[in-house]
């Protein structure tokens, strides 16, 4: 039986040639998909997160992180496109540390979603206010990858963050500004506790004064008058949150520093 059923997949296989092996599992699956390049039987199997339990973080399961802390957050929320199962750990490792580039365009297009279920969920809101004028919708202003450092960048040849923002930036036709450096190489998080990593972080970014003039006058452009500039901080994976909040501070920062309100928000691939 499944010497008959390898023929027959051999012989689908042959009959159809323009089925191409699919990027993550290497299998000839017939039948289309929305993920260009990964067949429709890996799709199904992708752990979307389509309604996150904690709201602020986007967490799918429950989170006594947020629920613990009382210290104001630099961002409104974080909005994850998957949970971080060792599937998801793979892709990524595929695509940030065995530079197989044809991820990008996937883990961007996840993003994507991410972005679109976001700006639903923040269209309702706005409607449930009565704030939001018939035919207007919500969007972001401005996206911010979080950068890697130079010895990382050298090391692997590009910015993760940054090839996920372009790919919304690109569809969404949302423009994107390297606001901040990295100041130094925080080592691997994975290995450090939550206090150790909040540490780490507090001094790991800042201003990138390579790009304040572009960004001030981008500002005095294209900022509406009536509501604050809403940015978000594009990332691979939110763990803890501490990159994110230490990022999203100079953000806010700088917001202020030109005399505007700014809400800041995170889109990230996976939440851990
Ligand atoms: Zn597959
Ligand atoms: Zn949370």
């Amino acid at each position: 039986m499944s010497s008959l059923f390898s023929w027959l997949t051999k012989a689908q296989a042959l009959l159809s040639p323009s089925i191409t092996p699919c990027l993550t599992c290497g299998k000839r699956n017939p039948g289309s998909s929305p993920l260009p390049g990964v067949c429709r039987i890996c799709v199904e199997a992708i752990p979307w997160i389509s309604s996150p339990r904690c709201l602020k973080c986007g967490r799918h399961v429950g989170c006594p992180d947020c629920t613990r802390s009382s210290e104001p957050s630099p961002i409104i929320c974080n909005r994850s496109a998957v949970a971080y199962t060792s599937v998801m750990r793979e892709w990524l490792g595929q695509y940030k540390y065995r530079g197989n580039e044809r991820y990008g365009l996937l883990l961007g297009l996840m993003l994507d979603r991410a972005y679109i279920a976001l700006k639903e969920e923040k269209r309702s809101a706005l409607l449930s206010q009565k704030t939001l004028i018939i035919h207007s919708s919500w969007s972001a202003d401005l996206l911010v990858p979080v950068p890697v450092s130079d010895s990382r960048l050298r090391e692997r040849g590009f910015n993760q963050a940054e090839r996920l923002a372009d790919v919304l930036s690109k569809r969404r036709k949302i423009p994107q500004l390297p606001l901040l450096i990295r100041t130094h190489h925080t080592g691997k998080q994975s290995f450090k506790s939550r206090a150790e990593r909040i540490a780490d972080m507090k001094h790991a970014f800042a201003e990138n004064p390579a790009v304040t003039a572009q960004f001030a006058d981008w500002m005095k452009r294209k900022v509406p008058l009536n509501r604050p500039v809403r940015i978000i901080i594009v990332d691979d994976i939110y763990t803890t949150g501490s990159t994110i909040r230490a990022c999203a501070d100079i953000v806010q920062q700088m917001g202020s520093d030109y005399g505007y309100r700014v809400e800041v928000y995170s889109l990230t691939w996976a939440r851990s």
